[in-house]
C-alpha cells in the first residue's frame, strides 16, 4: 500500500512517516530531502537546485518527476512508500497519475493530517531544538518542555528557535500551504481516496487511525 500525506508543516506528518517505516519497512520519500542531498552535489544541476530550495522555489517538475520515477521503482518500495513533500501542486498531481499510468502503478491511499490552526502555532512557535544533537522540545507542552530553560535533556546542549520559526514566516508558510494544496485535497476526494485524520488527538490513536486505514485498503484491494 502506498501513502500520500498531505499535511502543513508542523501537523506531524515526518513523525508518523517515521513510525510507518520502522513499523512496517515502508520507504519514506521526502522530495526535499531528496533534492538536498542531490544540492550537495559539486556541478551544475547541483548549484541550480541549491539555489532554488534556499529561496524556496519549486524546482522544475521533470527534475521532481525523475526523482519520483528513480525512486518508486527501487525493489526496496515495493512492498510500500510514504511520499512526504510530491504532489505539491495541482499539477504534480496530474503529473502524478500519469507516471502512475506509465508504470502500471496504483494510486494507494491519501492522508489529510489536519490540525486547529492555534495549536499548529504553539508548535511551530514553541520549537526548540537543541544546537548539538538536534532533539526536539517545546516550550508550550508539558511532555516536551525540557528540565532545565534553555538546555538539552539528553546532552546538555544549548537550545535554540529557528530563524523561520517567527509568527510572520509562520503565517505565510501556513498561508501558502493551503493555497496550493487546497485544490490538491479536492483533486483526490473527487477520486475517493481521501481520507482525512485530526492529528492533534495524539500521537498514537493517530497512528492507530492511520493503520485502521491502511488495513482496511489492503482488504478491500
Ligand atoms: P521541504 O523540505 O519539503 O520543505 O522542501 C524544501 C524545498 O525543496 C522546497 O522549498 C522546494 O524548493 C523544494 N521542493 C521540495 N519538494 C518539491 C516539489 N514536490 N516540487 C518542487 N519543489 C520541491
Amino acid at each position: 500500500m502506498n501513502v500520500i500525506f498531505l499535511a502543513v508543516q508542523g501537523a506531524g506528518k515526518g513523525t508518523f512517516a517515521k513510525m510507518l517505516q520502522d513499523k512496517y519497512d515502508y520507504v519514506h520519500i521526502s522530495t526535499g530531502d531528496i533534492l538536498r542531498e542531490r544540492a550537495l552535489v559539486d556541478d551544475e544541476m547541483g548549484k541550480k537546485i541549491k539555489d532554488m530550495i534556499d529561496n524556496g522555489i519549486f524546482v522544475p517538475n521533470d527534475i521532481i518527476y525523475d526523482a519520483i520515477e528513480y525512486k518508486i521503482t527501487q525493489p526496496e518500495c515495493q512492498k510500500g512508500y510514504i511520499l512526504d513533500g510530491f504532489p505539491r501542486n495541482l499539477e504534480q498531481a496530474k503529473g502524478y497519475d500519469e507516471l502512475l499510468k506509465k508504470l502500471g502503478k496504483e494510486l494507494g491511499v491519501v492522508i489529510n493530517l489536519t490540525i486547529p490552526e492555534k495549536l499548529l502555532k504553539k508548535r511551530i512557535i514553541g520549537r526548540r531544538i537543541c544546537k548539538n544533537c538536534g532533539d526536539i522540545y517545546n516550550i508550550y507542552f508539558e511532555e516536551f518542555m525540557p528540565e532545565v530553560e534553555g538546555v538539552c535533556d539528553k546532552c546538555g546542549g544549548e537550545l535554540y528557535q529557528r530563524d523561520d520559526d517567527n509568527e510572520e514566516s509562520m503565517n505565510t508558510r501556513i498561508k501558502t500551504y493551503y493555497e496550493v494544496t487546497e485544490p490538491i485535497i479536492d483533486y483526490y476526494k473527487e477520486k475517493g481516496v481521501l481520507k482525512t485524520i485530526d492529528s492533534s488527538q495524539g500521537n498514537d490513536i493517530v497512528f492507530k487511525e492511520i493503520e485502521n486505514i491502511l488495513r482496511s485498503e489492503d482488504v478491500d484491494n
